[in-house]
């Protein structure tokens, strides 16, 4: 598809656009509203950009947004398909950590997103493992700063707490009170303590939630090797409410566009008229929703957005034409 900006003799704004069955179209107003670049599957492609830019608006690069972020070790980095840094696409094949954690919903958590090793965003709510990374509200909440920084060449963590709701101190009290009922307990006075400590974890965490704590925290137990036949295993509970108050994921990437819900970037704001949404370099033509530099955060915003800017963007271009 093509576009051309131009006037008639007159002077009123006068568009051409040239369809791919080739078609000519001729109108005195025209909106943009082609979308930004997320599922292309859909019909996004970006050629909304290209026109904004032949006809010489400035474009705030763009960026994907509320996707899912990649912590190291998830994806098999041997196998990696990616089409631009840090991108990370969905179907790169996991590893064998990535498998152990995708299909796992978690609720209720604290995560705390790091750039550079310093807070840049603190959610609560519901994370998801899924086949890209890390999901869900929570997930797609901090996505956008996280895409950022990764995109900027910043470092990326999430601290994933598991138990938002009590400080370590008083956490550390309750693993070692549960791990005293264990102990106790007739039932356990026969099991290894590995085995205990999956009894311990299973009260403190979703069941299938112990094979991913467990590798990502090797130091919940440490071996004594005491002689060639024997060794004595310790569970460190002290060690276990730290993990369960801090798990640390690097990011490595993110998931593009291929599955990104959102293009963050755009149109600048600055080059149309908030009140029309006519643009201020080229009367006649109209932006709205995603192709603008406009996005939010999940919640039905940015179908608000899009909803709210092409509404009044139509309601100009018509009331323009009729002249009122
Ligand atoms: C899977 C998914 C889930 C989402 N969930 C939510 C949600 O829960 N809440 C929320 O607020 N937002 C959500 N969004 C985002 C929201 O859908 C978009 O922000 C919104 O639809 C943008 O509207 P738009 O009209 O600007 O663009 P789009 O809805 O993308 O529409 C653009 C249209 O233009 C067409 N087009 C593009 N280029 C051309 C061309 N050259 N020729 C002809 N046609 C063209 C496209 O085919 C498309 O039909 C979601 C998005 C996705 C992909």
């Amino acid at each position: 598809m093509s576009l051309a900006a131009g006037q008639t003799a007159q002077g009123t704004p006068c568009f051409t656009i040239g369809t791919a069955d080739g078609g000519k179209w001729t109108c005195s107003g025209l909106i943009i509203a082609t979308g930004g670049l997320s599922y292309p599957t859909t019909g996004s492609t970006g050629d909304g950009y290209r026109w904004a830019e032949e006809t010489g608006h400035r474009l705030v690069p763009s960026f994907p947004a509320l996707t899912a972020l990649v912590p190291r070790g998830y994806k098999d980095p041997e196998q990696l398909i990616s089409s631009a840094k840090c991108h990370i696409a969905r179907e790169t094949p996991r590893t064998a950590f990535g498998d152990k954690l995708c299909g796992l919903q978690l609720k209720n958590v604290g995560v705390q997103l790091l750039v550079e090793g310093v807070e840049a965003e603190n959610e609560f709510g519901d994370l998801d493992f899924t086949d890209g990374g890390i999901e869900g509200p929570v997930g797609f909440q901090l996505s956008r700063k996280a895409v950022k920084s990764l995109v900027n060449g910043s470092r990326v963590a999430l601290v994933l707490d598991l138990k938002p709701g009590v400080g370590l101190t008083e956490l550390t009290e309750r693993v070692k009170a549960l791990w005293s009922e264990i102990d106790k307990d007739p039932r356990s006075r026969r099991l290894r303590e590995k085995e205990r400590c999956r009894i311990l974890l299973g009260k403190l965490m979703p069941w299938d939630l112990i094979p991913a704590f467990s590798a990502a925290h090797p130091e919940i137990i440490t071996l004594e090797r005491r002689s060639r036949t024997d060794t004595k295993v310790w569970v460190n509970l002290v060690s276990i409410a730290k993990a369960l108050k801090a798990w640390r994921f690097d990011i490595d990437g993110y998931v593009g566009y291929e599955r990104a819900v959102i293009t963050a970037g755009g149109v600048s704001t600055d080059d149309v008229v908030a009140k029309t949404m006519e643009s201020r370099l080229v009367p006649g033509l109209y932006f709205c929703g995603e192709v603008l530099d406009i996005d939010a955060d999940t919640g039905g915003y940015n179908l608000q957005a899009a909803f709210s800017t092409g509404a009044l963007a139509g309601r100009s271009a018509a009331m323009k034409i009729l002249g009122k």
